[in-house]
């Protein structure tokens, strides 16, 4: 970052004054159509999730021209809400709170969506994840003193709330796996909480701590006692629709990426695919917010070092959905727990938890991978899970309708602890407006939408004078 600490601190609201993000569309300088068709912008954003919709908006109002190119039919990425059809009522199945700071919540006031504190109160029964059998009498463990300790380890790491910027040697704790930094420092008590919050990090015992330590860092220890915040109409797109209204014809719904050209002596060249045909963009900058693995990145002229950092990314699964109907109580959490595994986590693949919605007769349903599975198997296992609920005569439970099913997939993206040691990230990080391109998302921070807005935000004022 050109940054200093301090700047960053203004900008996130930490410090004395928070951003300023405008509250109305700004006019799209320099955004006009090229004289054959082409569309011409200072930048084109790929990728229109949490980082993409957040920097569009927010390069605008620094007086930039952009173009987002998304590939499904919709701006929120990994942001999904189902509309139950029967009563109207709306269940945020993919990202669901916010840490309660200045920039979340200037971002949500600039498009008038009233944010309420979360709640994640309600009875939860813990269910072997083998048998489908309640398990009276476990009992998680009280995490605050850990968590205290926890908080103490952290502080020993303040750069991993910002990107990663590791110092160079990486400290060997943060390349441990989890598992062993909680036993060589007392933590066993923290893991059911890092677990449940951690949903969709793979095998949270065996990552490198550094991956846990960045998801489950400073700022959500302080949320955890402040109170994260949801929108008060339980709809989460809607800022996302709202930001697709705002933005008009500068989003390209269903539209991929067929071959860019970086190499121009004045602009890049990305070629698109659009439902209304092929579109050339030329901008000066390209931002690329989505998950960047080779495979996702085709047509991409990566040059040898993107192509060599890009390839050592793997990734982690993730699936959510909607049951209907599956004969558990409308109040009721299932969480399942391993009754012989470490720390009494559910094996995975496998379900996290089954949760109300607020809606009579719908439950949320989370399902995580250490690797993608086919989205059948995935449907078939969460059947299965219910199914053993009625089977052990837990609960009434009836193999459910899927009223909703999505693959959130790939996740968490990672690479080994010998890569992290031998400099990947700084190597990463050198990426930044190399070849007119830049990087935000999950991979250039971690899976939060808060700290992704923080992430971007400092890195705007680079994009905008580049
Ligand atoms: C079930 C679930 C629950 C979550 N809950 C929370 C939560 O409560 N709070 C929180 O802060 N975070 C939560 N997260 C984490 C969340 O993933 C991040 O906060 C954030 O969405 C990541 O932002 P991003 O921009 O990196 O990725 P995304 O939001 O996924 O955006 C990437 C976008 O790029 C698009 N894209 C991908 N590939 C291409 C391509 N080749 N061409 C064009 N477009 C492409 C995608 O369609 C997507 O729109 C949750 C995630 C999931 C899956």
């Amino acid at each position: 970052m050109n940054l200093s600490r301090k700047e960053m601190l203004r900008l996130i609201g930490a410090g004395a004054g928070a951003v300023a993000l405008g509250s109305a569309a700004s006019p799209a300088a320099g955004s006009e159509t090229g004289g054959r068709g082409d569309i011409v912008r200072d930048v084109a954003v790929i990728g229109g999730g949490a980082a993409g919709t957040y920097a569009a908006i927010r390069l605008r109002e620094l007086g930039q021209s952009v173009v987002v190119v998304e590939r499904n039919g919709r701006l929120g990425g990994h942001t999904q809400t189902y509309t139950d059809p029967a009563t109207g009522g709306t269940v945020d199945i993919g990202v669901v709170v916010w840490h309660d700071q200045p920039l979340v919540r200037q971002w949500f006031e600039r498009f008038d969506i009233p944010l309420r504190k979360a709640s994640f109160g309600g009875e939860t029964l813990y269910v072997d994840h083998r048998t489908g059998r309640a398990v009276p009498d476990y009992t998680p463990p009280n995490p605050a003193a850990a968590l205290a300790l926890y908080g103490e380890h952290l502080a020993r790491f303040p750069y991993l709330e910002y990107g990663f910027e590791l110092p160079d040697p990486v400290p060997t704790d943060l390349l441990l796996p989890f598992g062993e930094f909680v036993r060589r420092y007392d933590l066993d008590a923290v893991v059911p909480t890092v677990f449940q919050f951690g949903q969709g990090l793979g095998d949270l015992l065996r990552q490198p701590t550094l991956y846990v330590m960045k998801n489950f860092g400073s700022d959500i220890l302080r949320n955890l006692q402040i109170g994260f915040v949801s929108t008060s109409r339980r709809d989460n797109s809607e800022l996302y629709r709202k930001a697709r209204t705002e933005l008009g014809d500068d989003v390209l719904l269903n539209s991929r990426v067929v071959s860019t050209d970086r190499d121009g002596a004045r602009h890049a060249t990305v070629r698109v695919d659009t439902p209304a045909g092929r579109r050339t963009i030329r901008a000066r900058k390209v931002l690329v917010t989505i998950p960047p693995l080779l495979g996702n990145l085709d047509g991409f002229d990566l040059d040898g070092l993107e192509r060599h950092l890009f390839g050592q990314f793997r990734n982690s699964a993730y699936y959510t959905g909607v049951l209907r109907d599956s004969g558990i109580p409308d109040s009721l959490q299932v969480r399942y727990i391993g009754l012989d595994t470490p720390h009494h986590l559910p094996e995975l693949p496998g379900v996290y938890n089954i949760a109300p919605t607020g809606i009579p007769g719908l439950h949320n349903v989370k399902f995580g991978s250490p690797v993608a599975l086919s989205e059948r198997a995935v449907q078939a296992e969460i059947r299965a899970s219910v199914r053993r609920l009625g089977e052990a005569g837990t609960l009434p439970a009836t193999p459910p309708e899927l009223a909703t099913f999505a693959s959130h997939t790939p996740f968490e993206l990672t690479v080994s602890a010998e890569a992290v040691r031998a400099g990947f990230y700084r190597r990463l990080g050198s990426l930044q407006g190399r070849n007119r391109t830049f990087y935000s998302g999950a991979a250039f921070h971690t899976h939060d939408s808060s700290l992704i807005w923080q992430f971007t935000e400092t890195l705007l004022p680079r994009i905008a004078t580049a």
